[in-house]
């Protein structure tokens, strides 16, 4: 199998004479051993099924079928993005290192960053989401540089090629957030030089927005030479050292794993990711189209539109769409939400049915005025993320509450 659409529906689903066409959820807490030595192994290694924590069937399968849609060569299920997000800084940083940032990174992300990661004696720059305002901010210990593929909320697209370059100019890695692209499908940070990809499978990943969810992906084959953190297992093995680390650090230890439930509802969104995300891709569109040209709204922040600033790096960076994330500005928010009649307001993202969400007052509402300013966060603006229903009734509603 070549295809995305193949893979998404067949892998991880065992092949056998009476074996189940899909993946079974396995709850069971711990796995049987029928030698001492093999027990031994296990404990010594960590590498197959001992206890839930460590690894589990369903889970497995799950990261089988991830590693195959995003080409990673290791994926580590945990049990939200935030989890997936604190095992990547942990894997790759320790008391003493630094990290640069994009400011138009996830609200949870710069969490972590200003108010956790400094206990711990980890420090970071957030600077302007492109690659020469990085450089400025680059220090001999700096260990890891992080971005969003298609940022929230106004969907700006990021210089992948130029934030790896410099990373890797400096022996240091790079993590891509890939949430808003939908799991290597509009687009696949690895073959643009990402070392990590973040995601959040709470969103397009999952669809329904019924589980929460995130994961750790791996290519091997990054120089880590220069990152301390990553020299004891190194040493152990070699190029695998940085997924060991992550799956050491997310599951064994911090015990952030993934409930097999949970990855039985993202495995069975995956198999739809495809044709909800092209759907949703051909209404943002043709939404954002709609929105620039009408008189009561004042801005459409969109890769899509011809006339965004981020149009050439969605065209360089993104296939098969410009993804289904948009934000505008109306006159007044207010009216515009106590009018809408189908499109609901919620903070999710990914979801099959049209959401809408004001960032000032709510996923934003906690940063300073300056913070929002960075973020491109204004009172008027809306952030919009597109669903499958049908473009007429989308339209209908926006034009009534608009
Ligand atoms: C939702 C989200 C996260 C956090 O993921 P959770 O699954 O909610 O913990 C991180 N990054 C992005 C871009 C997100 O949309």
């Amino acid at each position: 199998m070549k295809d995305y659409s193949s893979k998404a529906v067949h892998v991880g689903i065992p092949r056998g004479h009476a074996e189940p066409l899909g993946i079974p959820i396995y709850p069971a807490a711990a796995y049987q051993f029928d030698e001492l030595d093999i027990a031994a192994d296990e404990f010594q290694q960590n590498s197959g099924y001992s206890y839930i924590r460590m690894q589990n069937m369903t889970n497995k399968a799950l990261e089988e079928r991830l590693s195959s849609l995003e080409g990673a060569d290791a994926t580590v299920v945990m049990a939200s993005g935030q989890a997936a997000t604190m095992a990547a800084f942990l894997s790759t940083c320790k008391a003493g290192d630094h990290i640069v940032a994009s400011s138009a990174v996830f609200g949870g992300t710069a969490g972590l960053l200003n108010n956790v990661l400094p206990n711990l004696g980890i420090t970071s720059t957030i600077v302007d989401n492109n690659p020469e305002a990085a450089r400025a901010a680059m220090r001999e210990n700096t260990r890891l540089l992080w971005v969003e593929t298609v940022s929230n909320p106004n969907g700006d697209v990021a210089d992948l090629k130029g934030w790896a370059d410099l990373a890797h100019e400096h022996g240091a890695l790079f993590c891509v957030d890939n949430t808003l692209a939908g799991v290597g499908y509009l687009c696949r940070p690895f073959e643009h030089g990402a070392d990590m990809i973040m995601h959040s499978l709470t969103k397009w990943a999952g669809g329904h927005g019924s589980a929460l969810a995130g994961c750790i992906m791996v290519k091997h084959g990054s120089n880590i030479d220069n990152i301390p953190v990553l020299q004891d297992l190194k040493a152990q093995y070699g190029d695998q050292a940085l997924s060991r680390k992550v799956r050491s650090i997310g599951v064994h230890q911090l015990g952030m794993t993934l409930s097999p439930f949970n990855a039985f509802m993202i495995a069975q969104g995956l198999e739809t990711l495809e044709l909800r995300m092209l759907k949703e891709c051909d209404n943002a569109l043709q939404i954002a189209r709609f929105l620039k040209d009408h008189p009561r709204v004042k801005s459409v922040n969109y890769s899509g539109l011809e006339t965004s600033p981020f149009h050439a790096l969605g065209q360089k960076y993104l296939k098969n769409g410009f993804g289904a994330v948009m934000s505008f500005e109306v006159e007044d928010p207010q009216r515009f939400f106590a009018s809408l009649k189908m499109i609901r307001m919620v903070a999710n993202l990914g979801d099959t049915r049209t959401l809408c969400i004001h960032p000032w007052t709510t996923t934003h509402g906690r940063l300073t005025e300056a913070g929002k300013q960075a973020a491109g966060v204004t009172p008027y603006l809306i952030r919009m993320t597109v669903g499958v229903e049908s473009l007429q009734d989308i339209i209908a509603d926006l034009e009534g509450a608009l």
